[in-house]
């Protein structure tokens, strides 16, 4: 029996939470398959079977596969699901929104966010926003799981030979339709994959001065983040924020300005490498998870960091 993995893509390239997923994979077993599913999609699933340890790569391709809508994706794996014990995808939100509705067409419990495999049938998993690790045992025939990418190495893009071959990609279910998307156009790195992120909080004051955050990014070649405070007061788009329950981000760097470090933004960044914050309130919660701190107005620290970084 093997894994299968549910590529997460964009018809062109394979997202990196994709080869986090397939390292979860192949801890539970050593045969890992990968399903590609989308529209036009079969240059991904050329990179997929180059991908280290994936031993077959099965590609459904269809028009109405092409934004990967829930009701229309799940019964393709549904029927796939005879050939395997577990099925894995990333815990970003494509994931989040595919992996519930497999587990009810087949009637068995999610397991959702892991960040450890124990044994192919025990996993960890983070539970109240990160403070506690919950251990579970599924007695389930076949696991629906969620990984999260940032607990998993990438597994090698290279050194597979993985063989590709079609499945039924099924029909269009008629439930749901894709109407439209607005992406954030931006130059910068994506905020998931990025090594190092300059995130900003209430302390800002306004979107306009986050432009003080970007020129610091710029500088780093960093993604922008922001707590929920942020996003709320609409200083910046929903997509830059970090916590639970927003995105998930473990760079080498992340820069925490004007953030007190609640504990629903700090489940979303904790895992950094290292973690610098800038706040004026010597008292902010977020100087307990900071490796460096300065305690000082951020309008006059960020502007002078930048200056000497542009060194
Ligand atoms: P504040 O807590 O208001 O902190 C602002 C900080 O800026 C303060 O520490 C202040 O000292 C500092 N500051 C102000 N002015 C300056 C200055 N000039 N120079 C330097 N420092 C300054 N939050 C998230 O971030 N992500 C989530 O995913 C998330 N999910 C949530 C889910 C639930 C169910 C709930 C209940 C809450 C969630 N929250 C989340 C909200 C979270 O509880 C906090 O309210 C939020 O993180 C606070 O954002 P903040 O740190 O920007 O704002």
């Amino acid at each position: 029996m093997s894994v299968l993995v549910i590529a997460e893509h964009d018809n062109g390239q394979l997202a990196p939470s994709t080869l986090a997923t397939v390292t979860a994979a192949l801890a539970i077993d050593g045969t890992v398959d990968v399903l590609v599913a989308g529209h036009g999609c079969s240059a991904v699933a050329e990179r997929a079977a180059t991908v280290a340890g994936v031993a077959r790569v099965r590609v459904a391709d269809a028009p109405h596969l092409d934004h990967w809508l829930a009701e229309n994706l799940a019964p393709v794996i549904v029927g796939l699901s005879d050939d395997y014990q577990h099925l894995l995808a990333p815990a970003s939100t494509f994931g989040k929104n595919l992996m519930p509705r497999v587990a009810a067409l087949l009637d068995v419990q999610q397991i959702s966010d892991i960040t450890v495999v124990e044994s192919a049938d025990t996993f960890v998993r983070p539970i109240y926003a990160g403070n506690a690790l919950a251990t579970v045992q599924s007695t389930d025939s076949i696991k629906v799981i969620t990984v999260r990418p940032t607990a998993f190495d990438k597994a090698a893009a290279e050194g597979g030979s993985g063989a590709v071959e079609p499945v039924d990609p099924g029909a269009d279910s008629g439930r749901s339709r894709f109407v439209d998307q607005q992406l954030t156009e931006s130059s910068r790195p994506e905020l998931t994959a990025a090594g190092v992120v300059v995130s900003g909080g209430r302390g800002l004051g306004s979107g306009e001065n986050f432009r003080l955050l970007e020129e610091l990014a710029d500088t780093l070649g960093a993604a922008i983040g922001a707590s929920r405070a942020a996003v709320d007061a609409g200083y910046v788009p929903n997509d830059y924020q970090v916590g639970q329950t927003g995105k998930v981000v473990a760079p080498d760097l992340y820069i925490a300005i004007g953030i007190s470090g609640a504990i629903q933004h700090l489940a979303g960044m904790e895992g950094s490498k290292v973690i610098v914050a800038i706040n004026k309130d010597e008292d902010a919660p977020i100087f307990e998870v900071a490796d460096y701190g300065l305690v000082g107005d951020l309008f006059e620290l960020v502007p002078e960091l930048t200056q000497k970084l542009k060194g």
